[in-house]
């Protein structure tokens, strides 16, 4: 099955921070690939900006160079490739300045979508908004797209949205997370509320327990002083953990509409309980095969920072109760994995008393490395020798079953900047969200202020302790491979 493309209008998209890692590792080859599928009306333009004093060309040469690093050789091709960088303009422009703001305003034009991608440290996002507004570049119909992290704590992201509220609607705010764009994450919806198979089970009376998995293997040698400074429960369970916990355990939306879903997902996260010391591990990875550990990869030899965390979490609603969500992730794992699985309960009887081979129903949503579900039922196995049971999985690969390959499904970035450009909220996180998350993180934090994380050895599935959280629950994390 091939996926259909829908053109969005046309757009002038200014991205700031256009010379940086993230506009050369996705945001440029993730539009590349929008206009190479044909999503791009030919009127449509990126005007990259950033202090370096470059010519249009050389921005061009700076995007060609891009796309021969990060775009996979099929989806390489001349004809396109010179019609996008044709699309290309730049600005330098300072965000702290007047530099290259007149300018900027000369070149956009009326009539289009205007969207601007705040690619740059948070610190600037207000003297970005500011001089948009007051060089007449941005109006109340532009869209303005801004990176995690969005703050540190619940007191810096009230701030963020307070400098971003003087200038901006919240209509006009798209807060990325990158999680959210995933073909996976948009299919849990679709799964839990266009069948009517999942959803009776769906609540603590069928379901055991949840798990969510976020395995890295790579440390964060390059960004260890970004990272020393947010660990992984800043880094990963604030934002994009929270957002799948939030899509698993959410109330069916009246609509499949921006608010209606956001509502919902701020429903769980208000809902949730606040975690027990005992229900929380924190690992710090340790050196080997070559590799550094943490604490020379973070350069502060004694670093407190934690590189995993693991923690066992309840839903206070009638849905929930008493069905507790698992939360993991860390660096320098076994594998790289990122999974929910839902684990349901027993039959309430067995007629197969004496049959070996039981295991629970698990449905597996797989975020990567290949997006999927699988969902894990019981079977009588083949053959003559009397009733034994056998899991076998119901596989669904959405690379095989909606590409024709699996190349054609957009990643992350190239989906969500195609909706900030459709002006479809949806698949962004809220204000009232993000602030909700940090006041339920906050406390976790302080917490464990000043405690020493577990070591534990690189390429295994983090600390033994945090194997201990579910083991004592008379469960077991699902393997990281
Ligand atoms: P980066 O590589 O440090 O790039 C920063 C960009 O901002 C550069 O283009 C820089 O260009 C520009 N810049 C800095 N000061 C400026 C100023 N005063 N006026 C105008 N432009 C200025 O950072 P990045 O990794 O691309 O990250 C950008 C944002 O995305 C950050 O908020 C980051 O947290 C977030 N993010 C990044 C990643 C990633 O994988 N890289 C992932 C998730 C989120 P000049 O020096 O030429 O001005």
């Amino acid at each position: 099955m091939v996926s259909r493309v829908i053109p969005v209008d046309p757009f002038d998209l200014v991205v700031f921070g256009a010379t940086g890692d993230l506009a050369r590792r996705k945001i440029l080859p993730g539009l590349y690939r929008r206009s190479l599928a044909g999503q791009m009306p030919p009127t449509s333009r990126i005007i990259g900006a950033a202090r370096s004093g470059m010519t249009p060309q050389e921005f061009r040469a700076f995007a060609a160079a891009a796309l021969a690093e990060f775009v996979s050789p099929d989806k390489r091709a001349p004809k396109a490739e010179q019609e996008f960088l044709d699309r290309l303009d730049y600005v330098p422009v300072d965000a702290r300045g007047n530099d290259g703001w007149a300018e900027l305003a000369g070149k956009m034009r009326g009539g289009v979508v205007r969207a601007f991608y705040f690619s740059v440290a948070p610190a600037l996002f207000g003297d970005i908004a500011e001089r948009l507004k007051q060089h007449g570049i941005a109006d109340d119909s532009s869209r303005v797209v801004v990176e995690k992290p969005f703050g540190t704590d619940l007191p810096s992201a009230q701030a963020l949205n307070a400098t971003l509220a003087r200038h901006f609607s919240e209509t006009q705010i798209y807060r990325i997370d990158h999680y959210l764009g995933k073909e996976t994450v948009q299919n849990l919806m679709a799964v839990r509320f266009a069948n009517i198979l999942f959803e009776p089970l769906w609540n603590a009376q069928y379901v055991d327990h949840v798990q969510i998995t976020v395995a890295e293997t790579v440390g964060v040698g390059g960004r260890g002083s970004y990272y020393d400074k947010s660990g992984a429960m800043r880094d990963m369970v604030q934002n994009h953990m929270m957002q799948l916990l939030c899509l698993i355990a959410m109330e069916p939306p009246y609509h499949f509409d921006p608010n209606a879903v956001r509502d919902e997902k701020l429903k769980v996260i208000r809902a949730l309980d606040s975690v027990q010391r005992e229900d929380i591990v924190r690992g710090q990875y340790l050196g080997g095969a070559g590799q550094a550990g943490y604490l020379t990869d973070a350069e502060d030899p004694d670093s407190r920072t934690e590189s995993f965390v693991a923690l066992k979490c309840h839903i206070s609603n009638w849905r929930w109760k008493g069905t507790p969500f698992y939360l993991r992730t860390g660096k320098r794992l076994r594998a790289r994995v990122s999974e929910i699985a839902v684990t349901f309960k027993e039959p309430p009887h067995s007629i197969f008393d004496d049959a070996p081979g039981w295991r629970e129903n698990v449905l597996v949503i797989r975020l990567q490395p290949d997006e999927g579900m699988n969902m894990k039922v019981m079977i009588k196995e083949p053959g003559p020798g009397g009733m034994r049971l056998v899991q076998v999985p119901l596989d669904m690969s959405f690379a095989e079953v909606l590409g024709e390959d699996g190349t054609d499904m957009p990643d992350a970035y190239e989906r969500l900047i195609m909706d900030v450009i459709r002006g479809n909220q949806t698949l962004f996180m809220r204000g009232d969200e993000v602030e909700a998350a940090w006041a339920w993180t906050d406390p976790i934090i302080a917490g464990w202020e000043g405690q020493r994380p577990h070591p534990y050895d690189p390429g295994t599935s983090g600390p033994e302790e945090a194997l201990m959280l579910m083991h004592r629950d008379g469960r077991r994390w699902r393997d990281i491979r």
